[in-house]
């Protein structure tokens, strides 16, 4: 079979299309302190500076072999942007939402009309053009937080009573992030970005219920989806805890591919969905973080042979993770011929 370019193979295997080997990526944030000391990069500045964000993301590809580049490294740039106060990060922990603004319908009709370029919305977009004209064979994926997680972060605690008992709000709230998100994705694609990855936590159906999850997030990831489509972009949805339940339903966005967490069991996953890809399922704490290579390959070869489409961390990168445990995982991908 024919060799593919890292971006030609990662994309093809989103899609289910044959390819020679699987890639070797994470969907989910990559940085940690052994690559930050390895690449001279490190957080809290690489979070905020798009040379050092980019240096850091560069070393996934450089110090762990990974065959993608991914920014941020965190998500809160989305509610810092509309307004939301920011808990500073460190060298180990990302910075994190504390305030939240939007209570009434008039905080949402004031964040209309923002402007997509500023703040450090901006920071990542730059650090996308950066690694996009540095590495033309590898794939660039930008991430950013999902629009119902973006919601929650705006309106705080409130939010889940809001959607049950204020629908025009929460759906006046909905139809603002679906808008900030489908501008800040495109942004990415226009600086460089081949893959989207939509991180949305609390999107879940266990959380909300099928109903709500029908009618507020699977419209609202449709839309990311479809502006990506339009564009050849792939896109990949991930939502924390056991979704094995829905993951029908988040396949009715369209999204290319779904990223699962270990709870997942990934036979079982594979036929719950019809279409689109399975990703993810390895620990990043008990596995990634906690184990060592022999483990992490264990894991790693188990899961491929259960059937996933493309092996990835099940969720984000734990900081002080070994980069031969990370290295254990990509070199297992590697190896595996569909
Ligand atoms: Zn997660």
């Amino acid at each position: 079979m024919a060799e593919y370019t890292p971006k030609e193979r990662l994309a093809r295997a989103l899609r289910g299309e044959p390819v020679d080997r699987m890639p070797a990526v994470s969907f989910t944030q990559t940085g940690t302190v052994e690559q930050m000391d390895a690449c001279g990069a490190a957080w809290p500045e690489a979070n905020e500076d798009a040379e050092k964000m980019a240096t850091l993301a560069s070393a996934a590809h450089t110090e762990l072999g990974f065959e993608a580049v991914r920014v941020p490294f965190d998500i809160s740039a989305e509610a810092e942007f509309f307004g939301c106060g920011i808990k500073a990060g460190t060298k180990e922990q990302q910075p994190s939402v504390n305030t939240h603004v939007v209570k009434t319908m008039e905080d949402v009709e004031s964040r209309k009309g923002f402007d997509i370029n500023t703040g450090r919305i901006g920071t990542i977009c730059e650090s996308i053009k950066i690694l996009a004209d540095k590495y033309s064979e590898l794939p660039i994926m930008g991430s950013m937080l999902g629009p119902f997680s973006l919601a929650q972060h705006m309106v705080g605690d409130d939010w889940f009573m809001a959607i049950m008992t204020e629908p025009d709000f929460a759906q006046a709230v909905m139809d603002l992030t679906i808008d900030f998100n489908v501008q800040y994705a495109n942004k990415m694609v226009d600086n460089g970005a081949d893959t989207m990855v939509i991180i949305d936590p609390t999107a879940s159906a266990m959380l909300i219920g099928e109903e709500y999850f029908k009618q507020l997030v699977v419209p609202a990831h449709k839309a990311i989806v479809d502006a990506m489509e339009a564009r050849g972009v792939t896109t990949v949805v991930h939502i924390c805890g056991d979704t094995t339940l829905s993951l029908g339903l988040m396949e009715e966005s369209g999204c290319t591919g779904i990223s699962v967490d270990q709870t997942v069991d990934i036979a079982t996953a594979k036929s719950k969905v019809s279409r689109a890809t399975i990703l993810g399922n390895i620990d990043p704490v008990a596995v990634l973080w906690k184990g060592n290579p022999e483990s992490v390959a264990e894991v790693t070869q188990k899961a491929i042979d259960d059937g996933v489409d493309i092996i990835a961390p099940g969720c984000g990168i734990v900081s002080k993770s070994p980069n031969a445990n990370l290295k254990a995982m990509a070199d297992t991908a590697k190896k595996h011929t569909y």
